[in-house]
C-alpha cells in the first residue's frame, strides 16, 4: 500500500462546477476573485473549449486530465490584469496532481501537509498490486493457490481449503504437523466469531472488538493456566449468534484453571459469569463504590443496584405499542456494491427510527457508513470524502443534512467541553460581561475567554495546567502555580454573577449548572439537554479528552437535542450502546426517539436487541459475515422481522416480543 493523490478525493462531487468550488485540493479551491488558480483554470477552459460553470463531468476529458496531470510542455496563455487592459504571459501548468505531489514533498509545514494528505489515499503498489510479494515466491503453489491467493481467502474459507487438500503419501508426511497448526489456528479464530475475516485483512482496519477477539484466539491455543485475563467489553461489534460462541470460549479459558474478568454491559455474559461485581450506583461524582458483588441472585436483591433492577426485569425497556408510519418518503440506495455487498437495492424510510442489523462481516457498515454516509455528506455537506460504490442513491432532495453521531471526542484540543461544544460557554460569557461589576471595568465577553489574550491567565494561556517535559518519560501536567488551576488572571475572577466568577461556573457539574441558571432561559436551553442525556454529573469545564467515547456521544446528541430541528436531518450513529449499561441503553434509546418525533431519520446500527426492538423499520443484511453475506436478508418492523425465519436477528427478537406480549394485556397493544 502506499499513499497517493487520490483523483476522487479532489473531485468529490463530480456534479458542481468549479465555479461552486467542485475542485477542494489543498491552494485550488479559490476561484472566485483575482487568484492564481482562476488564472490558470481560465487559461485551461479556454484551450479546452469548457466554462468554470460546467458541472466537473461535463469537461471534455481532455481538458480534466490537463486539470488534474498538466499540460506536458505546451504553455498556456495566462491573462492578468493590468492598470490599463490586460497582459499575458506564457506558463506551463504542472497540474493539480503534480502540484500537490511536489508540495507535500517539498513543504516543511505540518499544517499544508495535513490539508494535501485530505486528498490522499491508501492505493495498492502498482508494481505488486498488493500482494507484497515478488513474482518468484508467487509462482510457489499448494492444492492450485499461491500465498496471496490463500491469504485472501475468509478463516472459514481457509479451513474447507485444508480440510479439503489432497496429498500423496509424502506430502502428507511433511505436511501433517504444519497442518495440524493451521488448522487448529484456523478453528481458534472462528470459535471467536471472526470466520469471516480475511487472513491478509490488514490490522488497521480491524475494528476494537475484532482485535481483541484475535487476541483472545491465540490465548486458546496457548493452553496456560493459571493466568489472570482482562477483557473489556469483548463482545463489542459481536450478534447474539456468536455471543454464544465468544462465551463458549470464555468458558473454556476458565475450566483450563484460569481467572477472567471481564468488563461488559452484555446481558448474556452478566448471566454467564459465576462472579459479579457491580460499580456505582451512579456515574462520574455519583459512582465510585461498591455497589453489590457475588452471584446474579446476590446482584438482583440489592436494591440500590441498577443492573440489578435490570437483570432481575423490575425496571425494563418498554415496546412501543405503535411503530411510526415515517413521512411517505424514503432514500433508496441503487446498486450498493462497496466491500461484500451483492449489488443490493435498500430502500431507507424517512422520519423513521432504522436500525441496521445482521452479523458481524455482514455488510453493515459498508451499506451506512461507506456509502449512505460518505455520499449524503458529500451532497449535503461539502465533505471531503469517498464514498463506498453503489450506482446511486435516490430521493435525497427531502434530506437537508445528514450527521454521523459517534464516539470520537468532541473537539480536537484538550481546550474543548462540554460547556464551549453545546455553546453554552458563549452566552455564559455574554452573562457574565453584562454584569454591572464587568461593565464599570470594561470587560467585554471576550475576557471571559481562556482561548485569547485579555483575560485569561498567560502563565498557562488559559490551560490551567502546564506541561512539564520529562525527557524518556512521558509528559507530566501539574496545575499552573500562578492562577492555581483555574485558568483566568486576577481582575477576570473578581467579576461575579450571584456570588459566583467564572472559573466557579466551569467546575459546577451540569446539575448544579441546571439550578444555578434556573433564570437564563437561553444558557437553560443548552444545558438542560446534556442534563436529560444523562450527563447531569459531568462538569461544565470538564476537557474534552477526560471524556469516554459515549459520554463524548451523548454531548453530541444533547447538542443536536438543544438545536431547533429541521426535521430532515438523517443522523447516523454505528453502535452508539458500546460501553453503555443498560440504563444508559434506555436513556440513549429516549434521546433518539425525541430525535425522530421531531420528524428526523435515524439510522442505527446495532446488535442491542433493546434498540433493535423499539425500533420503527429494520434492514437485516446477512445471512453470514464476509462472502457469505452482503444480502438484504429482510427488510420491515421488529414483528415481522421476529416472523423471518431466514433473519439471524428475527430468531432472537421473537421470544423478546412473545415475552413482552405475554406481560402486557391485549388492549395495551395496538395494531400487529
Ligand atoms: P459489518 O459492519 O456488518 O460488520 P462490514 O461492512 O464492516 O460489516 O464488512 C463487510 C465485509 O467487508 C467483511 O467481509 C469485511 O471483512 C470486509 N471489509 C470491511 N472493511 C474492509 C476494508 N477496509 N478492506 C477490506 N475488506 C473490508
Ligand atoms: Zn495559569
Amino acid at each position: 500500500m502506499q499513499m497517493l493523490i487520490d483523483p476522487a478525493l479532489i473531485i468529490p462531487n463530480p456534479n458542481l462546477s468549479i465555479l461552486d468550488g467542485g475542485i477542494t485540493a489543498s491552494g485550488w479551491g479559490n476561484v472566485r476573485g483575482d487568484t492564481i488558480s482562476k488564472m490558470y483554470f481560465d487559461a485551461l477552459a479556454k484551450r479546452y473549449h469548457f466554462k468554470l460553470s460546467d458541472p466537473i463531468k461535463d469537461i471534455p476529458q481532455e481538458g480534466l486530465d490537463a486539470i488534474l496531470y498538466g499540460t506536458r510542455g505546451e504553455p498556456l496563455q495566462l491573462r492578468y490584469e493590468k492598470a490599463e487592459g490586460f497582459g499575458v504571459i506564457r506558463r506551463e501548468f504542472e497540474g493539480v496532481i503534480n502540484n500537490l505531489e511536489r508540495r507535500y514533498r517539498e513543504t516543511q509545514s505540518p499544517s499544508m501537509r495535513a490539508d494535501i494528505e485530505e486528498c490522499m489515499s491508501e492505493t495498492p503498489c502498482p508494481e505488486c498490486g498488493g500482494r507484497r510479494l515478488k513474482k518468484s515466491a508467487l509462482a510457489v503453489t499448494v492444492g492450485g493457490l499461491n500465498i496471496a491467493e490463500f491469504t485472501e481467502l475468509s478463516v472459514t474459507k481457509c479451513l474447507d481449503f485444508v480440510n479439503a487438500l489432497e496429498l500423496s503419501e509424502k506430502e502428507s508426511m511433511i505436511a501433517a504437523q504444519i497442518l495440524k497448526e493451521i488448522r487448529s489456528r484456523l478453528s481458534f479464530l472462528q470459535s471467536v466469531g471472526l470466520g469471516y475475516l480475511t487472513l491478509s485483512r490488514m490490522a488497521a482496519t480491524l475494528s476494537g472488538g475484532e482485535s481483541q477477539r484475535i487476541r483472545l484466539a491465540t490465548q486458546i491455543g496457548s493452553s496456560l493456566m493459571g493466568v489472570l485475563y482482562i477483557l473489556d467489553e469483548p463482545s463489542i461489534g459481536l450478534h447474539q449468534r456468536d455471543n454464544a460462541k465468544l462465551l463458549n470460549t470464555l468458558r473454556q479459558l476458565r475450566d483450563l484453571g484460569n481467572t477472567l474478568i471481564v468488563v461488559e454491559h452484555d446481558e448474556e455474559t452478566m448471566r454467564a459469569a459465576d462472579y459479579v461485581v457491580d460499580i456505582g450506583p451512579g456515574a462520574g461524582v455519583n459512582g465510585g463504590r461498591v455497589v453489590a458483588a457475588g452471584s446474579l441472585e446476590d446482584i438482583c436483591a440489592v436494591p440500590e443496584s441498577v443492573t440489578g433492577q435490570y437483570l432481575s426485569g423490575k425496571k425494563h425497556i418498554p415496546i412501543p405499542s405503535q411503530r411510526r408510519k415515517g413521512n411517505g418518503k424514503s432514500l433508496i440506495i441503487r446498486g450498493a456494491a462497496e466491500n461484500n455487498l451483492k449489488n443490493i437495492d435498500v430502500e431507507l424510510p424517512l422520519g423513521k427510527l432504522i436500525c441496521v442489523t445482521g452479523v458481524s462481516g455482514s455488510g453493515k457498515s459498508s451499506l451506512i457508513n461507506e456509502i449512505l454516509y460518505k455520499t449524503l455528506a458529500v451532497e449535503k455537506n461539502r465533505s471531503k470524502l469517498r464514498p463506498g460504490k453503489c450506482a446511486g442513491i435516490e430521493g435525497m432532495e427531502a434530506v437537508d443534512k445528514v450527521i454521523a453521531l459517534d464516539q470520537s471526542p468532541i473537539g480536537r484540543t484538550p481546550r474543548s467541553n462540554p460547556a464551549t461544544y453545546t455553546g453554552a460557554f458563549n452566552d455564559i460569557r455574554d452573562l457574565f460581561a453584562s454584569t454591572q461589576d464587568a461593565r464599570l471595568r470594561g470587560y467585554g465577553q471576550g475576557r471571559f475567554s481562556f482561548n485569547v489574550k485579555g483575560g485569561r491567565c498567560e502563565a498557562c494561556s488559559g490551560d490551567g495546567l502546564v506541561k512539564i517535559e520529562m525527557h524518556f518519560l512521558p509528559d507530566v501536567y501539574v496545575p499552573c502555580d500562578v492562577c492555581g488551576g483555574k485558568r483566568y488572571n486576577r481582575e477576570t475572577l473578581e467579576v461575579r454573577y450571584k456570588g459566583k466568577n467564572i472559573a466557579d461556573v466551569l467546575d459546577m457539574t451540569v446539575e448544579e449548572a441546571c439550578s444555578f441558571f434556573a433564570n437564563q432561559q437561553k444558557i437553560l436551553n443548552k444545558i438542560q439537554t446534556l442534563y436529560d442525556v444523562g450527563l447531569g454529573y459531568v462538569k461544565l469545564g470538564q476537557s474534552s479528552t477526560t471524556l469516554s467515547g459515549g459520554e463524548a456521544q451523548r454531548v453530541k446528541l444533547a447538542t443536536e437535542l438543544s438545536k431547533r430541528s429541521t426535521g430532515s436531518t438523517v443522523y447516523v450513529l454505528d453502535e452508539p450502546t458500546t460501553g453503555l449499561h443498560i440504563a444508559d441503553v434506555h436513556k440513549l434509546i429516549d434521546i433518539l426517539n425525541r430525535l425522530t418525533d421531531a420528524g428526523n431519520t435515524v439510522v442505527v446500527i446495532e446488535h442491542n436487541l433493546d434498540v433493535i426492538k423499539v425500533a420503527d423499520h429494520i434492514i437485516d443484511l446477512g445471512p453470514e459475515g464476509g462472502d457469505g453475506g452482503g444480502t438484504l436478508v429482510f427488510a420491515g418492523t421488529p414483528e415481522d422481522c421476529a416472523a423471518c425465519e431466514e433473519s439471524y436477528t428475527g430468531q432472537f427478537l421473537k421470544p423478546l416480543l412473545e415475552e413482552a406480549a405475554r406481560e402486557e394485556p391485549e388492549w395495551t397493544r395496538n395494531g400487529n
